[in-house]
């Protein structure tokens, strides 16, 4: 199935192509597009990866056409530390659809990283009881096929 998306800001819209991909996991999948795949790819060996403004350099996230601080439209992808607090969360208590059921109750969190972005992500390896807004986390990194890997975060190990 092909989905026509909408991406960019005033004035320089633009439409992307999004390729969905077959339901061969049991859970949807992300369909990496020109402006998310090095994430994906990144995420893919092990890496937390960020679009980086090469005008301000400014990180930002999510992937985008033109820098959000800016406007400039050129950025290198650059790993970040994969350090940040919790910012806020939610706990997932009933399956949203199928292929969810073995997961819940789990914790879908926004994460400030220390670099400065916000990032949606899973918190894995903690107890919903035990997150608190402003708990320090870290990537952690969950594969799901030969194509993806997700980058999820749990608590901070303490060195
Ligand atoms: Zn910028």
């Amino acid at each position: 199935m092909v989905v026509l998306g909408f991406a960019g800001s005033a004035p320089t819209y633009s439409f992307i192509e999004i390729e969905s991909r077959p339901m061969t996991f049991p859970r949807p999948l992300p369909s990496p597009n020109a402006l998310t795949a090095p994430y994906w790819q990144a995420a893919h060996q092990g890496e937390l990866k960020l679009p980086r403004c090469d005008a301000c350099a400014k990180f930002h996230f999510y992937p985008r056409t033109a820098c959000p601080h800016c406007g400039a439209m050129q950025f290198s992808w650059q790993r970040v530390s994969g350090n940040g607090a919790v910012y806020s969360f939610t706990v997932v208590h009933r399956a949203p659809s199928k292929g969810f059921e073995a997961l819940v109750p789990y914790v879908v969190a926004v994460v400030a990283l220390d670099e400065g972005p916000h990032l949606m992500t899973r918190l894995t390896q903690v107890q919903p009881d035990a997150v608190s807004i402003g708990m320090r986390v870290q990537v952690a990194f969950e594969k799901q096929d030969d194509e993806t890997t997700l980058p999820v975060f749990r608590a901070e190990e303490k060195s």
